[in-house]
């Protein structure tokens, strides 16, 4: 059993059945929450489904990828996503990695960027970056983040924002904390879907700059609504 705080464990427990009911992870996919007693430490399942997910599968890391001393136990082949991006944003507190396959599209086709089509993803402020794994790992790649060069990279082009596409493969969404990085993954999805529909109708009206900072702003206080309906609905 790792030393944590049980409620933080709850929460990501939690995350990972709500991610998996929203169709956000199946199989694959996954969430880490940082050690807020401890913030060079991260807490994230073993290599395992998220919706079968329980406390005890919950393992410790360091910011480099390492699982604490002694947990023998195999972890995701991906979690430098996770430490990368806990280094590089120390406002970060949740990180969401999926392959949700509404945003596939917005990170292979170049000349259409992902921004907010509707209030509920105004969080993403703009145009949300892609990264392209060529640019860190060459054509020899096999689109996995497997280390923490890649990690580190990907955080470069995550910036300072909420979310990244990854070309080919996914998408990486960060929040203060993992009901906000929840709530995050589940819209931009949604804003996905909703963007890629309604280009296919016609001309599409984005959100103003405007629209997107005013928006953030009201939706910031009600990420609890969500997140006691999800949690329920995952229970249940
Ligand atoms: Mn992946």
């Amino acid at each position: 059993v790792i030393d944590a705080d049980p409620a933080l464990i709850g929460d990501l427990v939690s995350a990972n059945h709500i991610l998996f009911r929203h169709g956000i992870v199946d199989a694959f996919g996954h969430v880490s929450v940082r050690d807020g007693r401890r913030p060079g430490r991260f807490f994230l399942a073993r290599n395992m489904a998220p919706a079968l997910v329980a406390a005890g599968d919950v393992m410790a890391f360091g910011l480099d990828g390492t699982p604490e001393a002694g947990d023998e136990r195999p972890p995701y082949l991906e979690r430098f996503i996770h430490g990368s991006i806990y280094r590089a944003r120390p406002d970060v507190g949740a990180v969401v990695h999926s392959h949700a396959a509404a945003v596939i599209p917005f990170g292979v086709v170049r000349r259409v960027a992902l921004r907010p089509v509707f209030h509920m993803s105004s969080f993403l402020g703009g145009p949300v970056p892609v990264f392209e794994i060529r640019e860190a790992a060459g054509p020899d790649n096999d689109l996995m983040v497997r280390d923490e060069r890649l990690g580190d990279a990907l955080a470069v082009v995550l910036g300072s924002g909420p979310a990244v596409l990854m070309r080919g493969h996914g998408a990486t969404v960060v929040g203060a904390d993992v009901r906000q990085a929840v709530f995050r993954a589940i819209y931009t999805s949604a804003n996905a879907g909703l963007q890629a529909e309604a280009m296919r109708l016609g001309e599409v009206t984005f959100l103003s700059d405007e629209e997107t900072a005013r928006s953030a702003v009201t939706n910031a206080g009600q990420v609890e609504r969500a997140w006691s309906l999800w949690r329920r609905e995952a229970q249940g």
